[in-house]
């Protein structure tokens, strides 16, 4: 008999945490991107209306940035198009600067997301841009999304840890979130582009986040599991409040910037967990694995989510 089959993970609640969360599934965008296959576009379409059927609430679904910088995702715009859209999933695109938004919002995209660094180094790397001035490229691109109705998410990069630059600090992050919130941002999400965070970190980040009147509601975060802390650190984030939380179906995509496999946690992982806290998701486990499993198949290799491997037998 399968765990599921005798209706497990046993359901007991724990103290001190939210009676649901929201997932933030990342795996059609964060996840295609940071793989090496590039995936035919009615394959993605495919994967994006699985991962909506399986109940996920918001399917973050491409990146209009140019075709040569992510060439996996240069088929943004045919995505967005050919997708059979459900009025109840949010599809949030990312984009880089102005030109991207325009091209999301002319391909009907109704939900924006953009991407800063809280380092200066990743800044220069990933946006060629400072710190300081990476403030400037996005304000007119938050301030014309919004004027157009969508919400605005602001990933942040490097939040607890940056492979040049080592230690960030937590006033750090803060300031930067601050920096999306005032602009306009209605949503932020912290990155742990290196997947180097650990619980008490993570609690005194959101606690810098809390200093500075960011409204913990608004905000969410995403773990990298590179040194098997991601649902630790998860589940410290809930219990500071935090009900957002992103991963990436399977586990899809690696981390470029850390020399490891393992990158996004899988969206089963937290699954799993949540299930067993008695915490709603929406989400059908079953259903999110066998799609991980034949998504796992059109790369050519097995999901690293040991939830998919258990529920599955896939290896
Ligand atoms: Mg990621």
């Amino acid at each position: 008999m399968s765990a599921r089959e005798v209706g497990l993970p046993m359901t007991i609640s724990a103290a001190g945490l939210p009676s649901a969360v929201t997932i933030w599934e990342v795996g059609a965008r964060d996840g295609l991107q940071n793989e090496k296959t590039v995936v035919p576009t009615e394959i993605k379409i495919e994967f994006i209306e699985r991962l909506a059927t399986a109940g996920l609430p918001i399917v973050e679904a491409t990146s209009f940035v140019r075709p040569e910088w992510v060439p996996q995702l240069a088929d943004a715009a045919e995505v967005m198009t050919t997708l059979a859209k459900r009025d109840n999933v949010r599809y949030p695109v990312l984009v880089p600067n102005e030109r991207g938004l325009d091209r999301a919002l002319e391909c009907g995209a109704t939900d924006i997301a953009v991407f800063a660094s809280a380092t200066e180094t990743f800044a220069q790397k990933n946006l060629n841009r400072s710190y300081d001035e990476q403030w400037a490229m996005f304000e007119p691109t938050v301030a014309k999304a919004r004027a157009a109705g969508a919400p605005v998410r602001g990933y942040l990069s490097m939040c607890f840890g940056d492979p040049w630059e080592g230690a960030v600090a937590p006033e750090r992050v803060a300031d930067a979130a601050a920096h999306l919130r005032d602009m306009g941002c209605t949503e932020l999400s912290l990155g742990d582009t290196i997947g180097v965070a650990t619980a008490g970190h993570v609690e005194s980040v959101i606690r810098a986040l809390l200093a500075k009147d960011i409204d913990v509601s608004t905000v969410g975060v995403h773990f990298h599991d590179t040194y098997g802390q991601a649902l630790a650190n998860t589940l410290a984030a809930l219990r500071c409040g935090v009900t957002i939380v992103d991963t990436s179906a399977g586990g899809l995509g690696g981390c470029p910037y850390a020399k490891s496999a393992t990158g996004n946690l899988a969206t089963e992982d937290l699954v799993w967990m949540l299930d067993g806290l008695g915490i709603s998701t929406g989400v059908d486990l079953d259903a999110l694995a066998a799609t991980s499993v034949w998504m796992a198949d059109q790369l050519g290799r097995p999901s690293p989510s040991r939830v998919v491997r258990a529920l599955t037998g896939a290896n």
